[in-house]
């Protein structure tokens, strides 16, 4: 058996034997960019991401002009510095993308599944996972407790209360992040017909997307004076004040009981872009890792979870967790 790829956490998940950053918070020299969400969105000497995820960082002005970027295409093998680097479909936005290494020496390979989620959502390529020695993994709904419902009942629901809303003259407002969320919750609404109007950072992102979504509706700018009648898309927290109108928020945090109030809607629906607790453990079955790495959310819970199960797990970065706690105190 080869070697484990060596992974490090300084203040950032890196991997020192290619000299390669993973989804870094700061600037750095190299970088793999799983995906367009702000919280992934650092400036670097080479960027390593999707050719959508690439288009999305230009629109949202956080890539560096200077800066050179690789976009390999999805599934196929990209020669580099003696590593076979391979993108996958995350299924967790557009464009989303994992990671896979392979270090030609000996043939030891690494998974860095970035944001993902394996069931198949409307706005995103289904995930494909591919065996791995060493697997970095997210971990954001990572207790027993989360387990989504399944997203076509969520989407029922969501259409009845749209209906509702307009059959009693009101104006039904879903909430969703502009990049992902509200390309979901768009694809959603094609089938019913409606008249849909979108925030304008709904609609910059979604010009952009478009060529890579079948199933997008009829949409229009929002225009106050004649949104009535219309089922509106927005961001969450967004200040909007109109006669009628009923919010509904759609996002994995919907499983806590408080979410409503936590938003400030009427609504809250739990239709996430991220693996729950059932998919992550299903995760580690398919990829057959030999050592887990565990990033963002409940990742010493699930560590201690799967050692339970007899895997070689460990919370990444829980260092880092430890001092900003600190630092917080
Ligand atoms: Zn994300």
């Amino acid at each position: 058996m080869p070697p484990l790829i060596e992974v490090t956490h300084p203040k950032g998940i890196y991997l020192p034997e290619a000299d390669l950053w993973l989804d870094p918070h700061r600037g750095k020299e190299r970088a793999f960019v799983s995906h367009a969400h702000s919280d992934h969105a650092a400036r670097h000497a080479l960027t390593i991401c999707s050719e959508i995820t690439h288009q999305l960082m230009v629109v949202r002005k956080t890539a560096k002009k200077s800066g050179a970027v690789m976009t390999p295409r999805m599934r196929e093998v990209f020669e580099w510095e003696g590593w076979e680097l391979r993108l996958l479909p995350a299924g967790h936005i557009t464009g989303s993308a994992m990671l896979h290494l392979t270090r030609k020496a000996d043939g030891a390979t690494l998974l860095y599944t970035g944001d993902y989620k394996l069931r198949q959502g409307l706005s995103a390529e289904r995930c494909e996972l591919m065996q791995a020695d060493t697997l970095i993994m997210e971990t954001t709904f990572g207790l027993p407790k989360y387990r989504f419902p399944a997203a076509e009942a969520v989407i029922a629901q969501m259409l009845e209360f749209v209906r509702e809303t307009l059959a009693a003259g009101g104006i039904p407002v879903l909430l969703g992040y502009s990049l992902g969320k509200a390309q979901e919750i768009l694809c959603a609404l094609r089938d019913s017909k409606l008249p849909v109007m979108v925030h304008s950072s709904v609609a910059r992102i979604t010009e952009v997307l478009a060529p890579h979504l079948s199933a997008l509706p009829e949409w229009r700018l929002f225009d106050a004076k004649e949104a009535a009648g219309h089922v509106l898309v927005f961001p969450p927290g967004s200040k909007l004040e109109l006669p009628g109108m009923r919010t509904m928020v759609l996002s994995g945090w919907a499983l806590q009981p408080s979410a409503k109030y936590r938003y400030g809607v009427d609504v809250a629906l739990p239709l996430s872009d991220h693996a729950d607790h059932p998919e992550l453990l299903e995760t580690v079955e398919r990829v057959k890792p030999r050592r887990i790495y565990l990033v963002h959310g409940a990742t010493r819970e699930f560590a201690s979870e799967l050692r339970s199960m007899g895997h070689d797990a460990r919370a990444l970065g829980a260092e880092d967790q430890l001092e900003l706690a600190l630092q917080a105190s």
